[in-house]
């Protein structure tokens, strides 16, 4: 029973991660509203056949070019599509686990599929524009705060209310010193509100590990970049996509990687 509910979860991934391809493009352009995201291709603006439109497959089958101009095809959107369904699965199998059946689980598990789709929005776009777009940051913001409300109140836990708040609050505040001192060199006013978003939905112990995770992954990776020549000392690396990563990590360990320090000091 699990596996038919991964297996279909992992399909729904693919699904919203080929709407999520469609966010990213009319987000690059406004202009673009009215056309109907990728069932146009973006070189010939030739209408894409609903066969060509599975997620992932018709890429493959069609080695990633267009089938009427044959102009090539970004690996985004498979890799979009696959990253959403692999990680929608991951969260159904973590989640599910042991699970008995309430309107708080069924919230908190709508939630998570909904901040997957938004971090996965933000990591593509801050990767491809160096920009986090505030159309999704405020939103996910919202939305946050109307999640950390009903959980408070479908659960009483008032102790948790106070966590979140304040792990937003202080996360943000943190970054917002960093851009502040760095006169916005270090980070940008999108990766202030994306931590504060972090922090909101993880909780310390989450946000903490979080943090953590993106400051290592940045340096590590900013490192391989300087010394194979690849950027230069003080050109811009993106901060967003560390932050995601570190984001999934938090939510997915955060507890127990605190735990488990906690219990070593202690
Ligand atoms: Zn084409």
């Amino acid at each position: 029973m699990l596996y038919v509910i991964l297996f279909s979860l992992f399909f729904l991934g693919l699904i919203v991660g080929s709407f999520l391809n469609v966010v990213v493009y009319r987000l690059e352009d406004k202009k673009r509203k009215n056309i109907r995201g990728r069932s146009f291709c973006p070189h010939c603006r030739e209408k894409i056949k609903a066969y060509d439109l599975v997620p992932v497959l018709s890429w493959i089958i069609l080695k990633g070019k267009c089938r009427s101009c044959k102009k090539e095809i970004s690996v985004q959107y498979p890799l979009v599509e696959l990253a959403t369904g692999l990680v929608f699965a991951v969260l159904g199998y973590i989640f599910l686990q042991g699970l008995t059946f309430s309107i708080a689980s069924l919230v908190n598990l709508v939630f998570w599929f909904f901040f997957t789709g938004c971090v996965i929005t933000v990591f593509v776009y801050d990767l491809k524009h160096q920009i986090i777009p505030d159309e999704i940051i405020y939103t996910a913001l919202v939305v946050a705060l109307v999640f950390v409300g009903l959980n408070t109140g479908l659960t009483d836990n008032f102790e948790y209310l106070t966590e979140h708040l304040l792990a937003g609050f202080l996360a943000g505040g943190f970054f917002y010193s960093l851009a502040a001192v760095s006169k916005g060199k270090w980070m940008g006013g999108g990766d202030i509100k994306l931590v504060a978003f972090m922090g909101l939905v993880l909780g310390w112990k989450g946000a903490i590990i979080a943090l953590y995770t993106a400051f290592i992954l940045g340096a590590l990776i900013g490192s391989f970049f300087l010394l194979t020549g690849r950027k230069k000392m003080g050109s811009k690396i993106p901060f967003g996509p560390f932050l995601v990563i570190g984001t999934f990590i938090g939510l997915l360990f955060g507890e127990q990687i605190v735990n488990f320090y906690v219990s070593m000091f202690m």
